[in-house]
């Protein structure tokens, strides 16, 4: 759920999502459209198909526990290697380090002061895991890239700045996080993309069925060719299913 996604906009949903459904086997016996529904929210709606058929494979695989070890993890649909490692250090608390834009932000700013492969990063991550702190370092580096080491450091009074090593160079090098291999891409433009044309398909299925009047609207804004390749690869992706007339979460 928070994958590209504010901690602030999971909060609810993520709580509806625990209540609802208290374990893998609960979810797995629920109907697809009704995870989708309690998505409502969180954008990139593919993830919460994903999580419905990951909780399936861990009924049907793993006797509805969540698996241990990266590579168990790594076999669950929708799990990668980020995923996998934030199971096993936050979950079941193992010596391992997670990387993403924000842990590879603080690394090659405060600790390396150079540009880091996605190698690089992971292995300096990696060397920085004291045996049972893996959960407080972790939360820690995290915390520190979502709260100060942001895109645009709030370097003012950081609890890290004598230590920093962009820092000590004062800042005359170029940002190293700029360059590091995990820099986040440009985000495309949302609006008028099919990103935006699929999301509110999605969220008309969400309500209701979709009819051919309530078509309108969106046809309006998005032409009626490109509304129909749209639903068709919604259904062909699993999401929808099309009746005579409408079309409604799979
Ligand atoms: S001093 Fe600035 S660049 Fe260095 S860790 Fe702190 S916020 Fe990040």
């Amino acid at each position: 759920m928070l994958q590209q996604t504010q901690a602030s906009r999971v909060v609810v949903p993520y709580g509806k999502m625990i209540e609802r459904f208290e374990s893998p086997a609960a979810m797995a016996s629920a109907s697809q459209a009704e995870v989708v529904r309690l998505w409502q929210g969180l954008g990139y709606n593919s993830r919460a198909i994903r999580l419905h058929r990951c909780a399936a494979a861990i009924l049907e695989h793993y006797d509805g526990q969540i698996p241990r070890g990266e590579r168990a993890l790594r076999s669950l649909p929708g799990v990668g290697a980020y995923t996998a490692r934030a199971i096993m250090v936050f979950a079941f608390e193992e010596d391992v380090a997670v990387l993403d834009t924000n842990v590879s932000r603080v690394l090659s700013r405060c600790v390396a002061g150079t540009p880091l492969t996605r190698g690089e990063a992971q292995s300096l991550a990696d060397a920085m895991v004291l045996p049972g702190q893996a959960w407080r370092l972790n939360q820690a580096i995290l915390d520190h890239g979502a709260t100060r080491c942001r895109s645009v450091p709030v370097c003012v009074g950081c609890p890290l700045r004598r230590s920093c090593a962009w820092a000590r160079t004062d800042f005359l090098e170029p940002d190293p996080a700029a360059r590091s291999a995990l820099a986040p891409a440009k985000q495309a433009r949302f609006v008028g993309s099919q990103r935006q044309l699929r999301g509110q398909l999605i969220e008309l299925a969400r309500k209701d069925r979709i009819t051919s009047q309530l078509l309108r609207a969106i046809e309006d804004g998005f032409g009626s060719e490109r509304t129909a390749s749209a639903l068709a690869a919604l259904v062909d992706e699993g999401f929808l299913v099309k009746g005579r007339n409408s079309w409604t979460l799979a």
